[in-house]
């Protein structure tokens, strides 16, 4: 990170921030909800792991914000993560009715718990995204039956060497000893390094292109050991704690690396799938799920690579949308061919985070959905506020959309009837 400054900022809300040029994923990993309790920054997209690990951490964040440089110490500035909006010019009376406004909304969603049901009782699964043991603790109160994406990259952000497997099952054990119980289980993604997540021991240096380079199961290639000694880790964790645990592949892009990966898991007594976040994979959904047990749809790479529009760049924001009809399409192709097969297709990108398009996700036959802990009530609460009709009509708006902004307001209008 290179530049930090104190402020007062008022946002979903805050007192004292940080602003930044530009964080890396390790950079926000490493800061502290007590003492940062805002973050802005110059650069970035809404999907980069920086706004990731901030809305994992709960701390408000808005990227791209032009000019949050020049912000001065000592001016209140209020931020909403949920709007991505930045004020610096609010009214001090004005900011903090904003902020006891949206403590207030937040406080009545905490008697909503789950499990989400659509009002004529069509069940759908709602999951925790978790970054680590301590994340996966804290996720497990929330009204989620298990975990949906476990980023075990982002456990090794800061190591130079690979973790043995015995170290790396006592890691994945964390996780899956939050998620005992029945009902509950863990869905574990192998290693998704490169691009704006290096990690020393696996990423390639300088490449040219990396975020379209050798990252996620690619790595897998040139590195002799490395998966199955991760998978090994993860199996042996699996048996120790007794949570039901998946693994999926992130990257994948050929229905081969499909089944390669699949066989993989599954020798060691494992459900297998993998991530939907080449456009490729969503085209071939049909065939991918007859050699997986089920999908995860990564919306963040998904549209980065629908709409070639790099995730990280903030001027490419109005392409980065995962309401882009182009993106909504394929999600409905993976989701169909889910329904099809007769297996699970979930989302656990961003867009799951969202609950009016949750709720157009819903409608094209996603059978559940992983975001972090604090959107799962509003996600839920919205769910189980419509009937599964409404979700069907809410899928046919968001598809049949211009722009991701007539989307958006094509669902709001079918939502509010
Ligand atoms: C995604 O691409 O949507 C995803 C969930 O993976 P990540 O954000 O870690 O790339
Ligand atoms: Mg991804």
């Amino acid at each position: 990170m290179n530049m930090k400054k104190l402020f007062s900022i008022f946002g979903n809300i805050a007192l004292v921030g940080l602003l930044t040029s530009a964080a890396g994923a390790a950079d926000t990993a490493g800061l502290d909800p007590a003492l940062v309790l805002a973050l802005l920054t110059e650069k970035g997209g809404a999907t980069s792991h920086t706004a990731i690990i901030a809305r994992q951490l709960g701390i408000p964040c808005v990227v791209g914000v032009a000019g949050a440089l020049e912000l001065v110490p000592g001016v209140g500035v209020l931020v909403d993560g949920t709007t991505g909006t930045v004020d610096a010019s609010a009214d001090a009376d004005d900011a903090h009715a904003r902020v006891a406004a949206d403590r207030a909304a937040r406080a009545a969603l905490d008697s909503w718990t789950g499990p989400a049901e659509t009002t004529d009782g069509v069940r759908i699964k709602l999951l925790a995204n978790v970054a680590d043991g301590e994340s996966a603790r804290l996720s497990s109160g929330a009204p989620v039956e298990g975990v949906g994406l476990f980023r075990t990259e982002l456990c090794f952000l800061d190591r130079r060497d690979e973790p043995t497997v015995d170290e790396q099952a006592a890691i994945y054990g964390e996780v899956l000893d939050a998620f005992t119980g029945p009902g509950r289980y863990v869905v574990v993604r192998t290693l998704d390094a490169g691009s704006d997540k290096p990690i020393a021991f696996a990423t390639l240096e300088d490449e040219e292109n990396p975020a379209l380079g050798v990252r996620g199961l690619r790595l897998a290639v040139n590195n002799p050991g490395l998966l199955e000694r991760q998978l090994d880790g993860i199996a042996a964790a699996a048996r120790a704690s007794g949570t039901e645990t998946w693994v999926m592949a992130p990257m994948v892009a050929t229905v081969a690396e499909a089944a390669d990966f699949a066989a993989r898991v599954r020798e060691r007594g494992l459900k297998a799938g993998v991530m939907v976040e080449v456009p490729s994979a969503a085209l071939l959904a049909d065939r991918m799920l007859e050699v997986v047990d089920f999908l995860s749809i990564g919306t963040n790479d998904l549209t980065q690579y629908t709409m070639a529009a790099d995730r990280l760049a903030s001027d490419l924001a109005h392409l980065t949308d995962p309401w882009q009809p182009a993106v909504l399409q394929l999600i409905a192709t993976t989701a169909v061919a889910g329904q099809q097969a007769g297996k699970s297709v979930g989302v656990c990108g961003e867009a799951a985070a969202d609950p009016l398009l949750a709720v157009a996700l819903v409608g094209m036959g996603v059978t559940s959905l992983s975001m972090a802990a604090a959107a799962v009530r509003p996600v839920g609460a919205q769910l189980s506020a419509v009937s599964s009709e409404t979700c069907r009509e809410a899928a046919a708006a968001a598809l049949a959309a211009a722009d991701p902004m007539a989307g958006r307001e094509a669902v709001r209008a079918v939502v509010t009837g």
